[in-house]
């Protein structure tokens, strides 16, 4: 099987969903890269993680790349005829893919946690009800199949060591559809290691009481090396912002070590970290449902157990 993974650029690198594809394409059969940036060393990277060859779209200036790259891809597809084209659940990749589908009159699925192969068939699975049951939906329409993988639902690894051949695309006038131009970008100030990139979270819940108790969960994350999180009721009461958000409608994290405090495990948040390795629970309440999902958990006031974590860790 012939498989594209679609990787966008992200501060000189290849975007982290990009690598844990490539990693999961290479099981499926070979693999190339589509990548739509600049960076030589993002195109070694590539390599690193088994891209044959990588297809570098550019030429777009300020443009917002989407119609573009949706265009040129299109083109390449006619030509190269790959069985199945990988995009990450990212605002980009979805943009691309969405023109995409249009343009070949072909279905995309989103969402996927998982990929396999029946046959000539793509099968892909997604996660309903929270990640509390499994879809598996054939693709039967003609290749290529294209498929949107969520973040985190591989962990990328190196391997399959290649210099890739590169094959430059530049960016197709695609005159109105690709008219509007990127004025400004705005990168968030943050402190400590990225939400989806850290190795520990610390994540707060409406247990906490109030906005300023979210100090609580900032100094157990500084002494941790760790990164903040917070559910969706804490975001809504405006206690942090939405960029901290873990769940459904927020981040997915998959970090060695999960501790959630005051936070009562729906759902929804729960499908944006029940991957997590350890996952570590503080709440008053024994029924809490994060109880179920907790390797080690803590009953009692957040108030009183985390200032004995962070004097156990002074
Ligand atoms: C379409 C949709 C999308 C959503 N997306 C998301 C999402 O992406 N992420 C997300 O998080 N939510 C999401 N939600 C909201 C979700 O359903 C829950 O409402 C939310 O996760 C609850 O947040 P919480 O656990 O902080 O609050 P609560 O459910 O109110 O839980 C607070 C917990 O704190 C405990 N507690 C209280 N005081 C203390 C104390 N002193 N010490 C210790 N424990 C204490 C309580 O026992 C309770 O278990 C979504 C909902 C919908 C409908």
């Amino acid at each position: 099987m012939n498989i594209w993974v679609f990787v966008e650029e992200a501060n000189g690198a290849p975007a982290p969903v990009g690598l844990e594809l490539l990693t999961k394409a290479r099981e499926l059969g070979s693999v190339s890269a589509v990548f739509l940036g600049e960076s030589d060393d993002a195109i070694a990277e590539l390599g690193r993680y088994g891209a044959g060859a990588v297809y570098r779209l550019a030429g777009g200036e300020d443009k917002l790349p989407a119609a573009g790259a949706a265009a040129a891809l299109a083109d390449l597809i006619a030509s190269e005829s790959p069985d199945l084209v990988l995009f990450g659940l990212t605002y980009t990749d979805r943009d691309v893919a969405g023109r995409l589908s249009a343009r070949l009159g072909k279905p995309v699925v989103s969402n996927a946690s998982d990929i396999r192969l029946d046959g000539d068939s793509v099968v892909v699975i997604t996660e309903i009800f929270g990640g509390t049951q499994l879809v598996e939906t054939a693709v039967r329409a003609d290749a290529p199949a294209l498929v949107i993988g969520r973040p985190k639902a591989f962990t990328a690894e190196p391997g399959g060591e290649t210099t890739p051949a590169v094959t430059e695309v530049t960016l197709p006038d695609v005159g109105h559809a690709g008219a509007a131009v990127i004025t400004a970008v705005h990168v968030e100030e943050s402190e400590g290691p990225k939400l989806e990139e850290a190795d520990i979270v610390v994540s707060g819940g409406r247990g906490l009481g109030a906005a300023d108790k979210f100090e609580l969960i900032e100094q157990l994350a500084g002494k941790l090396g760790a990164a903040t999180g917070a559910t969706r009721a804490v975001v809504d009461a405006g206690w942090v912002a939405y960029s901290k958000q873990v769940g459904q409608t927020g981040k997915t994290v998959k970090p060695s070590i999960y501790i959630a405090c005051g936070i009562s495990g729906a759902m929804q948040h729960l499908v944006g970290m029940k991957d997590s390795g350890t996952i570590i629970a503080v709440n008053k309440d024994p029924d809490a449902p994060i109880f179920d999902v907790a390797d080690l958990g803590i009953v009692g006031d957040l108030h009183q157990v985390i200032p004995k974590l962070l004097e156990a860790l002074a």
